[in-house]
């Protein structure tokens, strides 16, 4: 190690907005990026999402030497980067929607059910963005790393943990360099599943020289009493959710129940389909993205005239028009046609799609429940850890440095044990 031998971060993306973090550990000649997504930005309904409409909207990073010079028209300067690495925190797209635009013979790294799902995901061509010269339902390898195990890149070493967020498979990351030990949380919380995985990788990072924290939760700093007040009764724990859930089974036990989730909050989907009281029946889209990932059969249907999927089991199908006509033996995904549902029924949303009203779609899906005088019952649970989460996460790791990403507000995270670094978009930071 020479004087020179430094360890740089570059932030490109995803700083003072939530999502589409896009960063840059380099030491010497070795460099490695993550995440790969981009910004959600619908509101500025763009022509296109090409490279350079993307780069010009800020919606993913301007990163030198790492993207497919067939998008940018630049070489990849190999010489002076001779380790190049990629690492995905999770499936969630302003983390992964732009992996394909890194360049093909540049590794990338994430966990194993992130690299089983994404290409199943992107399986029709509309999840992530199009690789150059492949069709739109092109996924680029993948590697699925193992948990907890270095991989080396060059002088730069990264382990993989496995983390909480509402994304299935979502991980944090430990960087060391030969003079500096860093930490990113991609995406995490407390109330999940899995709060043990979580203190783990946090204890792994405890006293790291620089720890990379999302903020979502201290985002909306007027928003914080709604959460706090005694009358708020939604769930608060991932736990609390299918519980309500299975309460409602419980109460209502002659009457259509109907719910939907988001395809890649998988564990939500498979706690309910271990605990509901009634048969969980999944529409076949959601239960194909289970069987080509985990291997695992449930029943589920199509809707009239859809496709018949090769890899379902045909005798796990049940008829559409035998779960319209049911009251009692059936919790059924409803993914579209709500004016076929009963009157009088009570569909769960639970985090799916249309998200909410910033949706176009939300308000005549949200008509159509009404005419049908079907009891609308919203049961969500965040991915993100709220503010006195974060203050826990911090407290856990005590870094040196911290350095919030992903939030509106970076400027509420504060760090109690060291300094803190509010850096700008480009911005490269020697520790
Ligand atoms: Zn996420």
């Amino acid at each position: 190690m020479t004087l020179k031998d430094k360890t740089t971060i570059t932030f490109y993306n995803g700083l003072t907005t939530i999502g589409g973090p896009m960063i840059e550990v380099a030491y010497n000649k070795s460099h490695v990026l993550f995440d790969l997504g981009e910004v959600y930005r619908p509101e500025l309904e763009l022509p296109d999402e090409s490279y350079s409409t993307l780069i010009k909207n800020q919606l993913i990073g301007d990163v030198p030497n790492f993207y497919d010079p067939l998008l940018t028209g630049q070489p990849i300067d190999h010489q002076r980067w001779e380790h190049a690495a990629a690492y995905m925190s999770h499936l969630h797209l302003d983390h992964s929607k732009a992996l394909n635009f890194l360049a093909p013979e540049i590794p990338l790294y994430a966990s194993p059910l992130t690299a089983r799902l994404l290409p199943v995901l992107n399986e029709n061509g509309d999840f992530l963005l199009p690789a150059a010269g492949h069709k739109p339902n092109y996924t680029r390898p993948i590697i699925a790393a193992k948990y907890q195990v270095p991989i080396h890149i060059g002088e730069i070493t990264l382990t993989i943990w496995p983390s909480d967020h509402d994304a299935y498979g979502a991980t944090g990351l430990i960087i060391t360099t030969p003079n500096q030990t860093l930490a990113y949380t991609g995406d995490i919380r407390l109330h999940g599943y899995h709060p043990d995985w979580v203190h783990q990788f946090l204890a792994a990072a405890r006293g790291c020289d620089a720890l990379i924290v999302e903020g979502t939760g201290v985002s909306w700093p007027e928003e914080k009493q709604v959460q706090l007040s005694a009358e708020f009764t939604g769930p608060r724990t991932e736990i609390e959710l299918t519980d309500q859930i299975i309460q409602l089974e419980r109460v209502n036990e002659k009457r259509q129940l109907t719910f939907n989730t988001y395809p890649t909050n998988v564990e939500r989907l498979l706690r309910l389909l271990e605990l509901s009281p009634r048969k969980v029946v999944l529409h076949a889209k959601r239960a194909h993205l289970l069987k080509e990932s985990l291997q695992q059969d449930y029943l589920y249907y199509y809707l009239p005239g859809e496709q018949k999927i090769a890899n379902l089991n045909p005798q796990l199908v049940v008829d559409y028009e035998k779960l319209l006509a049911d009251d009692h033996e059936y919790l059924w995904q409803v993914v579209k046609n709500y004016g076929d549902l009963q009157v009088g029924g009570l569909y769960i949303h639970s985090n799916a799609e249309p998200l909410g009203d910033f949706d176009p779609a939300y308000e005549p899906f949200i008509q159509t429940l009404m005419d049908r005088k079907i009891e609308f019952k919203a049961l969500r649970c965040s991915g993100h850890a709220d503010e006195k989460e974060l203050k826990q996460i911090i407290s856990e790791v005590q870094p040196k440095a911290l350095i919030p990403v992903h939030t509106l507000h970076p400027e509420l995270e504060e760090n109690p044990f060291g300094k803190r670094i509010l850096p700008k978009r480009n911005q490269t930071i020697t520790l």
